[in-house]
């Protein structure tokens, strides 16, 4: 493991006694060997210092006269350099400026972002420390190196909405540079519009926390949204948390008031495990159309604030060498008329470079149901890295038998993602016929506990 990753994964500067430095800190350039000038004597009660006889073999020697057996563990001792190995860590990953020391925090602010390295593993202590930058700071990333403290502190700073995101080893380098040009984006977009401050819910966070599945069942209970302004917010809340809970997936919320600018909820990046394929998604949640609601404008003859946001998305992609763009909307349900209304009207634009997927919410819902269940996850090891390829892949190119109207719509570089779509997909990709199958029997079955309408 590179020195650097590898001791990050400790507290800062943890010491350890020679005989409890763990394997993987043998050898590592940032750690230290120190020798214990004040070894207390092991006899019994007595607390003088002893010195080290050189006699064959060497022995404890205190100056009441005890003597014990030479023990290499109580003379030597390790400890990490944690500040010099943060030094190198912000110099690999390009990242300018002086870390200050705060607790268990290495904290870097520069002008746009504020950057957050944490070594070692999680504990609850580290929250507060969090707080006080995740309330005062817009942009924030936080860097990670054990699983346990990237869960605990993405969960937290879910609730603080806004574009913050845990990054962890590999890939650290490329995840700052995409986290930077997210930056990029809020800027350019706030440049045009006033972004509404919505705080994310707490109690939603809360819960989901204490149960992913919660939302699962809030969303497919999700029927009519029209006409209802405080469901349709609700719905877009619960959308923006799903996705969230997908992956580390930062999410910059946008949302409008609802003033007649149409601009989306939040956009972000999957990352992939090789690193070479980065889409550029647009969440799109409050524009959801159903039967009645109309979709964005683009035209220009309409001066359309939609078309104006799909080409700041098009220069950040441009600048950052972004070639997939996906547009995401998310609905209860479509209408097939006005989706080719829409695609038409992208079709005859110069902007026609943009996926658009209609993610049906019922699909969401069962991601979700697919994430967070363990039984799944065992079954088809769907580690990190394996789910966010499936997710890539249902993004720019989803596997499903496609009937003629799939067909239609995949020719305008389009796709309708329902819960079946999102089931063939996944147990497409998948090797094992055993697995496809128990993963369709228990996505079913889980259906039938989160939705009132199954029979
Ligand atoms: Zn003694």
């Amino acid at each position: 493991m590179n020195p650097v990753r590898g001791s990050l994964r400790f507290r800062f500067n943890e010491q350890f006694s020679a005989d409890q430095l763990p394997d993987e800190l043998d050898g590592n350039e940032f750690v230290a060997k120190h020798e214990n000038n004040s070894i207390v004597c092991p006899e019994g009660e007595c607390t003088e210092k002893v010195n080290v006889a050189d006699s064959e073999p060497p022995q404890f020697v205190c100056p009441k006269g005890h003597i014990n057996p030479y023990d290499e563990s109580r003379r030597f001792y390790y400890d990490i350099d944690t500040s010099r190995a943060i030094e190198e860590l912000l110099n690999e990953v390009a990242i300018e400026g002086q870390a200050e020391r705060d607790g268990g925090l290495a904290v870097v602010v520069d002008s746009e972002a504020t950057f957050i390295v944490v070594p070692g593993d999680y504990r609850d202590t580290l929250l507060q420390n969090l707080g006080q930058y995740l309330s005062g700071h817009r942009n924030i990333c936080i860097i990670t190196f054990t699983n346990d403290c990237r869960d605990g502190i993405k969960r937290f700073i879910d609730r603080f909405g806004g574009l913050s995101m845990v990054v962890q080893p590999p890939n650290v380098k490329r995840k700052v540079s995409k986290f930077t040009s997210l930056v990029d984006i809020r800027n350019s977009v706030e440049a045009d519009y006033l972004p509404e401050n919505e705080e994310v819910p707490e109690d939603l966070v809360q819960k989901i926390h204490d149960n992913p599945q919660f939302v699962v069942s809030e969303l497919v209970n999700y029927e009519k949204i029209e006409g209802n302004k405080a469901e349709r917010e609700r719905m877009e809340q619960l959308s923006t948390l799903a996705f969230s809970q997908l992956m580390n997936f930062p999410l910059n919320s946008l949302g409008m008031a609802d003033r007649g600018n149409r601009i989306p909820d939040g956009f972000g990046f999957i990352f992939d495990r090789d690193g070479s394929n980065d889409p550029l998604l647009i969440l799109d949640s409050k524009s959801v159309s159903s039967k009645t609601r109309d979709y964005p404008k683009i035209t220009e003859a309409d001066d359309a604030q939609y078309r104006k946001y799909l080409e700041i998305a098009e220069d950040i992609s441009y600048q950052h060498g972004i070639t997939q763009r996906a547009v995401v909307f998310i609905s209860p349900e479509y209408s097939e008329s006005k989706i080719h209304d829409f695609l038409d009207e992208l079709g005859r634009s110069d902007l026609d470079e943009f996926r658009v997927l209609f993610m049906e919410l019922e699909a969401l819902a069962t991601l979700l149901l697919l994430r967070s269940t363990h039984a799944i996850d065992r079954k088809i090891r769907l580690d990190k890295g394996r789910w966010e390829q499936l997710l890539y892949n249902l993004i720019v190119d989803p596997k499903f038998d496609r009937e003629p109207d799939d067909y239609e719509l995949e020719r305008k570089n389009a796709d309708l993602i329902d819960k079946r779509v999102v089931v063939e997909h996944i147990s497409q990709s998948l090797d094992e016929q055993r697995s496809k199958e128990e993963i369709i029997k228990t996505i079913e079955e889980k259906f039938k506990e989160f939705d009132p309408h199954e029979v």
